[in-house]
């Protein structure tokens, strides 16, 4: 037998969902059943087993991806009776962290987004259902909290054809309602699943559809065939010559995988995490219809050298390939990178390619984790999710490859770092150690940067928004042991050109030894919104040489980058390189450098520059009855609302505001809404800020 678990039956899978719509409740359970953990802990407790840092139990959101291995047996479908395993990612609720839900999607094959019965698409799940769309991640659907009352498994079935516009299919029903919720049935094989108490839910005890059900599991069949007929002929064939009942639960198992990996629609599943019910089911479901990391396409990237376009299949005896989706510290193992494995076999004490760096490292232990306990194993293979340890100068999002055989894998879409505080350790002692740990956060989270305060010397962390950086200070002092004070957060602006402007800039310098010169001629003028920087060669006739244009670029790049003169980076500007002079001798890269930064920066002179400030797309969800104070208060901080929207006694608001005015948001919405209020924000984008 091979050491590995054969690919086709392993899963790589996240749950994703609007906050408190029972993620990590849902998580807990499976992990349970598939006898990685032996007690149940209670979210509401703070005591589960996925959210591992510390301060993610205090918030009671996840924030950081861990990966489960666990063992599952299907007791339903094709797969009935064979061992699989289910390597469950963790995934942030919190829409505050979209970088880490997008390097989750990245990462997985398949995804389980988990739904609130009682509320339906929400926001947020939204939001990261297109995220998915985006990287093409077959999902199924669990509708949770049918336990609740007010809970409807028909009005989320409803919100997911509106708000989702996706294709849902049932393939199960609750039995009985709110409290009285016992159990589910199963809409392909036509068997009702009721799970103990005694056993949270383990073994279902298999048995009829209860008379009162069967015209509702009938019409639920019915549609579900209606969909797998799209996708499989011998469904089509059976049902159009003898009708649903001569349909087979196989012929529509396997439909439902193919339908599930193409896209064409989404199985939804029904139960209660928190009940105990219908969590099994989806375990199966996971192993039935969604990919092993043989049915994912094959991974694209490029030549590190030449740029060309390369793929990797899923093929354990293929070139290494590997992404570095998560670094992290952890105090008892140290620190750890996650890989997820795309192609080839990675061995312990293995030489590979630190492909950012030019570099060959050597792999140490690799492990398997289960959230902070790891289990060391000799090799992975292509597919597999692990976490090694000796990749020390890897940061998230880094490629790694066999020495001799170079790829690097497109990177993560990183948004920028719009707020910024400083970071000052609490006693002198500390101030060495601080450093480091910062160093170390940059490692893992590539939305969080970090510089000096020009005035007073001390750190200045940037990241997405102020609950970004107070989480960053706080993990400071969990993970790192550092004390660190954060300072008032502020807004990180940026500049751009205000209008366009031609400048020629001429340096001459000969004193003896080698000279310098270099003549640039550059047209310098705002662009779209969005679009940072471009540069254009815009010489004719090879007036400046190939080599001598990119001393250019890095030239004028680095201008904006550290503000051209002003206070902020410069972004949406294009700069045109117009025309050149070149000395035989003195001619250097250097030379053309420095021209072209000393051009950029008396353009932003002729020119002027505008102040840019970021502006956040808000989410917000109030009561009804607070609706009019949080609408005024959105006006009076230069918000402008787009939608608002009445569901079930709760409003629904989406607006987009600055963050110069958003600091504090949160609390201060909580207080006009007697802590019933919650409101998620995102970067969308840089406007003219006003003068001030
Ligand atoms: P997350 O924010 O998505 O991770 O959600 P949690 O798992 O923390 O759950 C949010 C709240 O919903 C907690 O108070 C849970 O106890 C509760 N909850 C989770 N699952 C269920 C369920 O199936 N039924 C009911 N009634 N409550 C649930």
């Amino acid at each position: 037998m091979s050491r590995f678990q054969p690919l086709e039956r392993l899963r790589n899978v996240g749950v994703i969902a609007h906050v408190d719509a029972g993620k990590t409740t849902l998580s807990e359970r499976l992990l349970y059943l598939g006898g990685r953990i032996h007690r149940i802990g209670t979210v509401d407790a703070g005591e589960t087993t996925l959210d591992h840092l510390p301060q993610e139990r205090q918030k009671g959101i996840t924030i950081t991806a861990a990966a489960t291995s666990m063992p599952w047996t299907p007791r339903s479908g094709r797969n009935v009776g064979q061992e699989h395993r289910i390597d469950l990612i963790d995934t942030p609720g919190h829409i505050d962290f979209g970088i880490e839900v997008e390097r989750s999607l990245r990462v997985l094959d398949g995804a389980v987004v988990v739904l609130d019965g009682s509320r339906g698409v929400e926001p947020q799940s939204e939001t990261v259902w297109r995220q998915a769309d985006r990287y093409g991640v077959p999902r199924l659907v669990f509708v949770n909290k049918l336990d609740k009352v007010g809970a409807d498994l028909g009005a989320s079935v409803q919100s997911i054809i509106e708000r989702l516009g996706a294709r849902p299919v049932v393939v199960s029903l609750p039995i009985g309602e709110g409290a009285g919720l016992a159990g589910v049935i199963d809409v392909v094989a036509e068997e009702a699943l009721r799970f103990d108490l005694g056993d949270r839910g383990r073994q279902p005890r298999v048995e009829a559809v209860p008379e009162s059900m069967q015209a509702a599991v009938a019409a639920a069949r019915e549609k579900l065939i209606a969909a797998a007929a799209e996708v499989d002929d011998e469904v089509l064939e059976a049902w159009v010559s003898q009708g649903a009942a001569a349909v087979s639960a196989d012929a529509l198992d396997r439909a439902l995988r193919v339908g599930t990996l193409e896209g064409r629609f989404v199985p939804v599943l029904a139960g209660s995490a928190h009940a105990h019910q219908g969590v099994s089911p989806l375990l199966d479901a996971i192993v039935r219809w969604l990919p092993s990391p043989l049915d994912r396409p094959e991974i694209t990237g490029s030549d590190p050298e030449t740029g060309a376009a390369l793929t990797r299949a899923s093929d354990p005896s293929g070139p290494l390939t590997a992404l570095a989706f998560k670094v992290a510290h952890d105090p008892w193992i140290g620190s750890l990178t996650w890989l997820r494995l795309y192609s080839g076999t990675l061995e312990k004490g293995r030489q590979v390619l630190d492909v950012a760096r030019g570099k060959t490292v050597r792999i140490g232990r690799i492990l398997r984790l289960h959230a902070a306990r790891g289990e060391e194993i000799e090799a992975a293979q292509a597919g597999e999710i692990v976490a090694v340890q000796g990749l020390k100068e890897v940061r998230t999002g880094d490629t790694i490859a066999e020495p001799s055989a170079p790829i690097v894998l497109e990177r993560l879409v990183v948004p920028p770092p719009v707020a910024e505080a400083t970071v000052e350790a609490r006693v002198a002692a500390d101030v060495d150690r601080l450093a480091i740990a910062v160093g170390r956060l940059l490692a893992e989270d590539p939305s969080l940067s970090a510089g000096t305060d020009p005035e007073t010397g001390l750190v200045v962390l940037r990241g997405r928004g102020e609950l970004h950086l107070e989480i960053a200070a706080d993990r400071l002092r969990t993970e790192h042991g550092v004390e660190a004070r954060l300072g008032r957060p502020s807004v990180a602006y940026r500049q751009t050109f205000a209008r366009l402007v031609r400048v020629t800039e001429r340096l001459k310098a000969q004193n003896g030894g080698p000279g310098m010169f270099a003549v640039v001629e550059l047209e310098v003028g705002p662009a779209p919104r969005g679009s940072g920087i471009s540069f254009v060669d815009a010489t004719r006739g090879g007036a400046v040489p190939k080599p001598l244009v990119s001393a250019v670029e890095k030239g004028v790049r680095s201008a904006l980058e550290s503000g051209a003169g002003g206070e902020w980076p410069v972004v949406d500007v294009e700069v045109r390189l117009l025309d050149g002079e070149v000395h035989k001798r003195d001619s250097t890269a250097p030379a053309f450098e420095r021209a072209a930064a000393q051009a950029v920066k008396r353009a932003a002179e002729e020119a002027g520059l505008v102040r840019l400030e970021p502006l956040m797309e808000l989410e917000i969800s109030v009561p009804e009855t607070s609706l009019g104070d949080v609408l005024g208060d959105l006006s009076s901080r230069r918000g402008e609302v787009k939608k608002t929207e009445l569901a079930r006694a709760a409003a629904r608001v989406e607006a987009k505001a600055p963050l110069a005015e958003l600091f504090g948001y949160t609390s201060d919405l909580r207080g006009m809404t007697r802590g019933r209020g919650a409101a998620s924000m995102r970067f969308f984008g840089y406007a003219a800020a006003p003068a001030v």
